[in-house]
């Protein structure tokens, strides 16, 4: 195996993130529930789109790119953690966006605008024609260019969560089970992967906020991730445990998730949101009401961020 020092990586977050118990909500469930506080990465209002970025940047960088565009929603975490970073380092982000969502300053494209990002909105559906728009615009610019894919999700950036299982294995801590968000796979591919290289015996499960062919998808990334790490390993779509935790569609809020970013606010103080981690938090305690974990595991939710989309959408929680 090559090892994840030797790849390029620009240190952006803040690590190790916090990782600690919640007590009330481990008692309200009756089993041992942990947080992985990736909302403290420390930069835009954190995330775990940094952790994939310190290694899509440094690949970025050292192709010379001076043009970064990424795409995503309109309230695109990632989009805007993209321009955060980018513009940290110095490069010029360009975001093409799908012109879906909330698309007016608000939530992360108020964030967008206090960084003065060069922000277009693409009416499609197809991350394709963005794709290719991005190529028109870069051959244009004439610059050197790099494209991020939506959510940094490749095997580049599934990097940024083998390292950060690596980081929770250093912990000493043994988990029964990791829950993550999954939205567009990278996270929950480098999840799994790593579990797999460092917590043997660890489950991981993504939680969707999408309804996209996750299996196929997330073993996907950990194909290409495992072969950039030399591993002599066969994943399978069967390697990938999901829940569908949609609801009504991607980027609309949900009962269930509004249920769960309640129960955190009230008993823990932290904000989950609408899109992502509201829905798979609402997984884990749907799991736990389930009687999926024993008194004595230790279930570790991964708290992949998300502030910003939290000012965006309505929710209803009466
Ligand atoms: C992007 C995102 C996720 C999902 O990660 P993917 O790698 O896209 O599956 C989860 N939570 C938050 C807050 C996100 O912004």
């Amino acid at each position: 195996m090559k090892g994840l020092n030797e790849f390029d990586r620009i240190p952006l977050a803040l690590l190790p993130t916090p990782l600690h118990k919640l007590e009330n909500i481990s008692r309200i469930l009756g089993t041992n529930v942990w947080i992985k506080r990736d909302d403290l990465t420390g930069i835009g209002l954190g995330g775990n789109k940094v952790r994939k970025l310190e290694f899509l940047l440094a690949d970025a960088k050292k192709k010379g790119a001076e043009i970064i565009f990424t795409t995503g929603g309109a309230q695109s975490n990632h989009a805007m953690l993209t321009a955060a970073c980018v513009k940290k380092l110095g490069m010029t982000p360009i975001l093409i966006l799908k012109k879906r969502g909330v698309t007016d300053r608000k939530g992360n494209q108020l964030l967008e605008y206090l960084m003065d990002t060069d922000v277009r909105f693409m009416d499609t559906d197809s991350y394709d024609d963005i794709y290719a728009e991005m190529d028109r615009v870069g051959m244009e610019s004439g610059k050197p260019y790099y494209k991020i894919p939506c959510g940094g999700s490749n095997a580049i950036g599934a990097l940024g969560y083998i390292a950060c299982m690596k980081e929770i294995a250093d912990s000493g801590i043994h988990f029964d089970h990791v829950i993550c968000a999954e939205g567009s796979g990278g996270t929950h591919a480098g999840v799994a992967l790593g579990a797999k290289l460092y917590m043997p015996e660890t489950k991981t499960m993504g939680m969707m906020v999408d309804d996209d062919p996750f299996d196929l998808i997330t073993s996907g990334i950990m194909r290409e991730a495992a072969q950039l790490l030399e591993l002599d390993m066969d994943i399978t779509p069967a390697d990938v445990h999901l829940l569908n935790m949609c609801g009504p569609g991607y980027a609309i809020a949900s009962e269930e998730g509004n249920a769960a970013i309640r129960m955190m606010a009230e008993n823990e103080g932290l904000f989950l949101d609408p899109v992502y981690t509201g829905k798979a938090f609402a997984g884990l305690i749907r799991l736990a009401k389930e009687g999926a974990f024993k008194p004595t595991d230790n279930v570790l939710f991964l708290y992949s961020g998300g502030a910003g989309g939290l000012f965006a959408v309505d929710i209803d929680l009466d």
